[in-house]
């Protein structure tokens, strides 16, 4: 067997990390590219999501590499990703492709869907090697996140453009390749320590800009050219409302405290929107909402045709927490010099909002 998964950032090395320990033979396709994406939009009907398009278009370099048994979270929802996993495997046996397609309902079953899941695919391994083995997937997982957030601190102030991003690829290799615990503290307090030692310029406390949105085209930076480190470049230090290590906490695992991170964004947009619309609409009402005050500004992310963003995207512009939002509509039209235009244009406009505010002081 031969198991192929889509891409969402840099999830796959948890993953691999996790398979490897359970001789799961797992095939990695590239990470997203213009193949990718050129594959995915020519076999899905035009109107859907570009997550559903670049992760199609990674099902197929999947089973092109060789991989038989493809997995694609599914489950209940009020918007189309309760239909992707069904409609690609569609696509997938219309273009010939041989393999057996394994859906995670991951709302619904949790943190048992994935183990379940895991489980079936280590061909009926102990538990307690499945849970060792997702333990190191999971510290992995940390360790990237981690480092990302030091990243996103130093971007913004860093005296020779791109340091950050050169530390952050080496350390993501190096998470890659570690085989033990103690390694991999070693690797994440090393790669933190270099980032805090690059020569920064610290005169100017930098703006800062919330990034909130779809949670695929949030967290996979090839369907949002980047915007993080572009907004890096321009002097900004982005404060990301997810990360797949906290979602992980808040949506497989009970939290024990009672404090579910979920409810209070939700709690926070129930004056604008009272119930769950499909996808993360709902949470980024309540994220704005929840951040006007810490903010200077807030990128929304939104695929194009997402129903639960459009949606966010009107009650928005219409709440008394006044926030200036920029939405970034993606897909595959999106290009990087209009989005370049519209972040320096968004930036501009923060940098005088808060000239003007300091000087009313
Ligand atoms: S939330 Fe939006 S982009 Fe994500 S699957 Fe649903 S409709 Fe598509």
């Amino acid at each position: 067997m031969r198991v192929g998964m889509p891409h969402m950032g840099n999830v796959y090395i948890p993953f691999k990390a996790l398979f490897q320990r359970l001789n799961v033979d797992l095939v990695i396709p590239p990470v997203n590219n213009q193949r990718t994406l050129s594959l995915g939009v020519r076999y899905s009907p035009e109107g859907l999501c570009i997550p559903f398009k670049l992760t199609l278009g990674n099902l197929i370099e999947a089973t092109e590499l060789g991989a038989d048994t493809l997995i694609m979270p599914a489950g209940y929802g009020t918007c189309r990703l309760g239909y992707y996993a069904k409609t690609q495997e569609q696509i997938l046996r219309e273009l010939g492709h041989n393999f057996e397609m394994i859906q995670v309902g991951i709302s619904e079953q949790k943190l048992f869907g994935i183990l379940g899941m895991i489980k079936r695919l280590s061909n009926n391994a102990s538990w307690y090697k499945i849970i060792s083995a997702f333990r190191f997937g999971i510290a992995k997982l940390n360790a990237l996140d981690r480092i990302e957030q030091v990243v996103h601190k130093v971007r913004p102030l860093e005296r020779i453009k791109g340091t950050a991003n050169r530390l952050f690829v080496k350390a993501v290799k190096a998470i890659d390749e570690v085989d033990d615990y103690s390694t991999l503290k070693k690797v994440q307090r090393d790669y933190i320590d270099q980032l805090n030692q690059v020569p920064k310029d610290t005169e100017t406390p930098p703006l800062i800009v919330g990034i909130t949105g779809e949670f695929y085209v949030v967290l996979e930076p090839f369907s949002n050219l980047d915007v993080e480190s572009e907004l890096g470049k321009l002097g900004v230090e982005v404060r990301r409302t997810t990360f797949v290590s906290e979602w992980t906490k808040f949506s497989l695992f009970l939290n024990p405290l009672g404090m579910d991170e979920k409810d209070r964004i939700h709690k926070a947009a129930q004056p604008y929107l009272k119930r769950d619309i499909g996808g993360d609409g709902w949470e980024s009402v309540g994220e704005k909402v929840l951040h006007a005050k810490k903010y200077d500004g807030l990128v929304h992310l939104a695929p194009f045709t997402c129903m639960p963003e459009i949606i966010a995207q009107n009650i928005m512009t219409s709440t008394k927490e006044t926030i200036p939002v920029l939405t970034i509509l993606c897909d595959e039209q999106l290009a990087k010099p209009g989005m370049l235009t519209r972040l320096e244009a968004f930036v501009d406009l923060l940098e005088r909002k808060r000239r003007i505010s300091n000087n009313n002081r």
